[in-house]
């Protein structure tokens, strides 16, 4: 169940955060008073137009993917904002890999379906969870793992850290309800 054919899951290396410092983190957010200004605005939305088409490279596999919908090339293109922010993520201590294989043809895992989505994997004690991502994911866990009171949409508004808990605990693998060791 571990091979996910993903370089960088599941190694464990010695600075990554464990799951009892992570704890302390979602502890420590929920706890404390948010301090920051609360900025209004929308949440991660576009401006830009989408691309008619768009060839997606991928990065594992070399294979060339050409995209046509306005809603795959919109994905394809935050491929890279995404990287960006899991480079991040691994810099701040977690062991995180972006799955973007549902946007390769070759190696999607589920050839069937037409839909583009990304995965987060998260190794917390060699233990794996893959999520399906969803807007603004990358921004909360950042946020949290920066150890700030609020998450920035990107679109000018912020919006309390603790609110976002309990998704930040499902990405992280932490929400109590994978106890079990199931979903
Ligand atoms: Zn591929």
């Amino acid at each position: 169940m571990i091979a996910l054919g993903v370089t960088g899951a599941g190694m464990l290396a010695a600075e990554d955060l464990t799951r009892e410092q992570l704890n302390k983190m979602l502890e420590e957010t929920a706890t404390n008073p948010v301090k920051s200004e609360l900025l209004p605005g929308a949440c991660c939305y576009s401006p830009m137009p989408y691309p008619n088409r768009i060839e997606y490279l991928c990065p594992l596999c070399k294979t060339k993917t050409l995209h046509e919908k306005w809603e795959k090339t919109g994905r394809v293109q935050t491929a890279d904002k995404y990287r960006n922010q899991m480079k991040r993520i691994r810099e701040l201590g977690l062991d995180a890999t972006l799955d973007e294989t549902d946007l390769c043809s070759q190696c999607r895992r589920d050839k069937t379906t037409e839909g583009i989505t990304f995965h987060i994997l998260v190794t917390v004690d060699q233990r794996l969870v893959r999520t399906q991502l969803e807007y603004c994911d990358l921004e909360k866990v950042i946020a949290f793992l920066e150890k700030k009171d609020v998450w920035d949409s990107g679109a000018g508004g912020t919006h309390p850290l603790k609110d976002a808990l309990p998704r930040i605990r499902k990405i992280l693998g932490m929400g109590g309800d994978e106890a079990t060791g199931k979903k």
